[in-house]
């Protein structure tokens, strides 16, 4: 039986469980691939919108250098206007210096805030510069001179010829100020921007309050500020935290289906096991009882036969042979009557006539029916009662046919010698207890719980080969006294004896 079940149990696990854990093993692979490509572009959009924030401070500085490449004198009128202009529209510029290239000589500086410019710029690095503005390009270059100014330096031309013109900023200021709307603007209520510093990640600005550079999803240098980066995340919850989400929840739900799967496989093994157990156990039961039947059968037919010939000499011999055939049909009848009772149980056909009944009558008259019985068996029977009177709601029929299975059992398993059953009346615990001790063979421990299952038979010992039983009677007692409203219990010990004892509910007021 255990190979069958461990089968039934693999081709369930086969069936069920590996598809389970193979869907769970793929989601929790992370992300699926269109998941991963919806990220992917969003990323993408995200970069393009960093790039719009740094293309925006490009067209601001570009605007001054332009603004400020012309034709005029640098002290000139014209271009006090110009950079008038620059410093009342941007609080951010700390000064503008124009430098004559052949002369080496400052030609005009401007100040705002009372800045005091002692930099120059890198001499070394005016020679590219110059290339690039032959052929049209005004090309800026950047260097930090400290944490709050950043110098922006190209080639302006005006009457007099080339000048380097040298232009210092607050950067701060310039993000605060000047790159502030517009990046409120590109963010709207879709995405938080930030700025930060790259060597401290202090904010410098951000769209929203308390978040900076570490929860940007997308990072960007910026081009014009070599101290400061841009950060940028969806408001909303972003592609991977979705996805997150769903496979979390989605894992959760299949958790839950697994477990009541593996519940219902093993439930339904469980259930297996029992349904396997019980046919073994009917199969045995059907060889018990042919077994049992055989038995009163064979004699029945050998000394009827017997008789029948008329090959008996004495009157005493024809009687004694008459009376085996009546005490084997008995057996018969009672063996047929049980399996009888069983089905009747089986189908709820039993119907009980309750009453209420004097136990302490009621034993001993039944003990008296088997009294040959017993002198037959050679047992000393003895019966006491602590009552007098002990009325309970019963079926009198019934209790007898329980107290003859007990009283049958006792004798089977039995002792070999001396055989003894003590049978007690007794009231307590609100109930009357008929209790039915023997000095038996006992009955293990383990056993003691399946005694009162259907077609059980205690097989150690070779015990049920010795003393012929179907396994009927226990349940049927168990059975009889849950209707009623009673219950059966079993004290034992292996080797000394077991004492089975009925407890009815007393008699209805
Ligand atoms: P059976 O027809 O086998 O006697 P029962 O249901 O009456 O069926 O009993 C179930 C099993 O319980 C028996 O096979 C036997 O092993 C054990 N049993 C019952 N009564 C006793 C007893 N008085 N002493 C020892 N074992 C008992």
């Amino acid at each position: 039986m255990g190979r069958t079940i461990a089968k039934i149990s693999l081709v369930l696990l086969i069936i069920v469980a590996l598809p389970i854990s193979f869907y769970l093993v793929r989601e929790f692979s992370a992300l699926s691939k269109n998941e991963l490509m919806v990220q992917r572009v969003f990323s993408t959009q995200l970069e393009s919108i960093l790039y719009s924030v740094n293309q925006y401070s490009e067209n601001v500085v570009k605007q001054w250098s332009q603004s400020l490449d012309q034709p005029v004198d640098p002290s000139g009128n014209v271009m006090q206007g110009l950079v008038y202009n620059i410093f009342q529209n941007n609080q951010s510029v700390l000064a503008i210096r124009f430098l004559q290239l052949q002369s080496n000589q400052v030609e005009a500086a401007f100040f705002n805030h009372n800045y005091q410019l002692d930099n120059w710029p890198p001499m070394n690095q005016l020679k590219r510069l110059q290339d690039y503005f032959k052929s049209n390009y005004q090309r800026i270059e950047t260097k930090t001179v400290n944490d709050s100014t950043l110098m922006f330096y190209f080639l302006t031309k005006n009457r007099h010829g080339e000048q380097v013109c040298q232009l210092m900023i607050n950067p701060k200021e310039f993000v605060l100020q000047t790159m502030s709307p517009q990046i409120q603007q590109i963010a709207q209520n879709l995405f938080f921007i930030s700025v930060s510093d790259s060597l401290s990640g202090n904010t410098i600005y951000s769209t929203e309050e308390n978040s900076g550079l570490s929860e940007a999803t997308e990072k960007a240098q910026m081009w014009y500020l070599p101290a400061y980066k841009l950060g940028i995340r969806l408001k909303a919850k972003t592609v991977e935290e979705l996805a997150t989400e769903r496979t979390q929840r989605d894992n959760f739900t299949l958790l839950g289906l697994s477990i009541v799967v593996i519940l219902g496989l093993l439930f339904v093994i469980w259930n297996i096991r029992k349904e396997m157990k019980l046919a073994e156990l009917k199969s045995e039961f059907v060889s018990n009882v042919s077994h049992e039947i055989r038995t009163p059968l064979a004699l029945i037919s050998m000394y009827s036969e017997t008789l029948l010939m008329k090959r008996l000499k004495t009157e005493e011999k024809q009687q004694e042979y008459l009376n085996t055939i009546q005490q084997e049909s008995a057996r018969l009848t009672d063996i047929v009557n049980r399996i009888l009772n069983f089905s009747r149980l089986e189908k709820n056909r039993i119907k009980y006539r309750f009453e209420n009944i004097d136990l302490a009558q009621l034993v001993p008259e039944m003990l008296a029916t088997l009294k040959s019985h017993l002198k037959a068996a050679q047992v000393d029977c003895q019966f006491n009662s602590e009552v007098d009177e002990a009325l309970a709601y019963a079926d009198s029929e019934v209790v007898k046919t329980m107290l003859v299975n007990l009283v049958d059992n006792a004798i089977k398993y039995g002792a070999d010698q001396n055989k003894k059953i003590d049978i007690r009346l007794l009231k307590k615990q609100k109930a009357i207890w008929v209790e039915v001790e023997d000095n038996g063979i006992g009955i293990a421990p383990k056993n003691q719980k399946h005694v009162f299952d259907q077609f059980y038979r205690v097989t150690e010992g070779d015990l049920a080969h010795k003393a012929k039983g179907s396994g009927l009677g226990l349940n049927l007692v168990k059975r009889m006294m849950k209707a009623h409203g009673g219950s059966v219990s079993l004290r034992s010990r292996l080797g000394e004896g077991s004492t089975f004892i009925l407890k009815f509910p007393v008699k209805k007021q």
